[in-house]
């Protein structure tokens, strides 16, 4: 990050900004990299395994049509609307109209920061859990609208406890954000808590934004993590954030769609329509090839994740750390030692055994007492990570 010469021309919304928490860490990172030290880097949510071929074959082919060449649609083309809403039929037999309730987007982070600036007015409040991905606190901020911090404890599962929200809050609130499989506790929701969430949503006449980025990152074949959109009378007040990211290894290649509620994905579309033009259709065709085609490769990715948890999550347990093994997602949160904070935890992986972590305070403050791990590293990597810490003297 740089510093900018004149801070003091910034724009209120960009000085309000949270304070960057991980320059630390970045510190210590560089000055390992600087003695040549061998870093294992399980600090950043990015799949280290390749996009799978028919879906890079389906991106170069469509890339040399000149038909793919011009601006796209605003709401995305129709084929990947409509593979999108077969994609929820068929894992989750939620049906939507792909011509009012799917919308594509550059990625699910530009959705969720967009959404807010349809829905949340200055000083409108919005739930957002802690610890959490930080685009839902941001998004908010910059429209002007207030964030109301939902705690999530691992007593409760990590999942937000509806009954202690007090009700003036949830009167006033205009949005609740919610995340499972959760980046960064790996928490799984049950369709029960989404059925409870939806009811109080109704109640409260609130918008439930869900992001489930991590929907097919799981490690138990035969219990896949639900969709909100399940729920009847979910499609009330739900809009759900589907990202191709994970799912498929492709981080890179910008694409997700949002869906749900017409009038959400609508208000969502209006913003983006003068904002930006839309996702490449070469990128889009791409993306249709990876929701219509064989989903083995994502069999395949799942299972090396698992692999890859056992490794880590076993090693470390037998090591005597209090690890968190997740049922879903990329990462797992170690528990500190007692008495010592997320970051000087973080700090002394660094220094000490050259494992580069996340601090789960970067999430928010109830992330104090976790350092977050990720799976993205080839199991021997994961191996060694587990020798380093297991001659740590903690
Ligand atoms: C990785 C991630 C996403 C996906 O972001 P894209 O912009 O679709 O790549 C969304 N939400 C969370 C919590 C994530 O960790």
């Amino acid at each position: 990050m740089t510093t900018p010469a004149r801070p003091s021309r910034l724009a209120q919304r960009l000085r309000e900004l949270p304070p960057y928490l991980f320059a630390r860490i970045d510190e210590l990172k560089r000055e390992a990299l600087g003695r040549g030290a061998d870093l294992i880097d399980l600090g950043i949510g990015d799949p280290d395994l390749p996009t799978p071929r028919h879906i890079i074959d389906a991106l170069q082919s469509a890339a040399a049509e000149p038909r793919h060449h011009r601006y796209p649609s605003y709401q995305g083309m129709a084929e990947l609307r409509s593979a999108a809403a077969a994609y929820y039929a068929g894992r989750w037999g939620v049906k939507l109209d792909p011509s009012r309730e799917v919308l594509v987007l550059i990625g699910s982070k530009e959705g969720i920061a967009h959404f807010p600036i349809a829905f949340v007015d200055p000083g409108d409040l919005v739930l957002v859990p802690d610890p959490a991905y930080p685009v839902y606190a941001v998004g908010t901020t910059f429209c002007g609208g207030r964030v109301h911090k939902v705690p999530l404890r691992r007593e409760n599962g990590f999942l937000p406890d509806l009954a202690a929200i007090p009700t003036e809050v949830a009167r006033e609130a205009k949005i609740i954000w919610t995340n499972y499989p959760n980046n960064p506790t790996a928490a799984t929701a049950t369709i029960d808590f989404y059925r409870d969430l939806v009811a109080w949503a109704r109640e409260h006449d609130v918008i439930v934004a869900s992001d489930n980025a991590y929907a097919d990152v799981y490690f138990d074949e035969a219990a896949p993590p639900p969709s909100i959109l399940s729920v009847p009378g979910a499609t009330d007040v739900a809009i759900e954030f589907y990202s191709l990211s994970k799912t498929y290894n492709m981080t890179g290649w910008r694409t997700a769609f949002a869906c749900g509620n017409g009038d959400l994905v609508r208000g969502l579309g209006q913003v983006k329509t003068n904002v930006d033009s839309g996702v490449f259709e070469a990128v889009q065709r791409a993306a249709i090839a990876a929701l219509s085609g064989d989903q083995t490769c994502v069999a395949d990715m799942r299972k090396v994740y698992r692999e890859r948890r056992d490794v880590l999550c076993g090693g470390l347990a037998r090591a005597g750390y209090d690890v968190l093994t997740p049922e879903a997602t990329f990462y797992t949160l170690v528990a500190t030692p007692r008495g010592v904070t997320s970051m000087e935890f973080a700090a002394r992986l660094l220094s000490e055994a050259h494992i580069v972590g996340t601090p789960a305070t970067g999430f928010g403050a109830c992330g104090e007492g976790f350092v977050r791990l990720t799976l993205c590293a080839p199991a021997e990597r994961l191996a060694e990570a587990v020798a380093r810490m297991a001659r740590l003297s903690v």
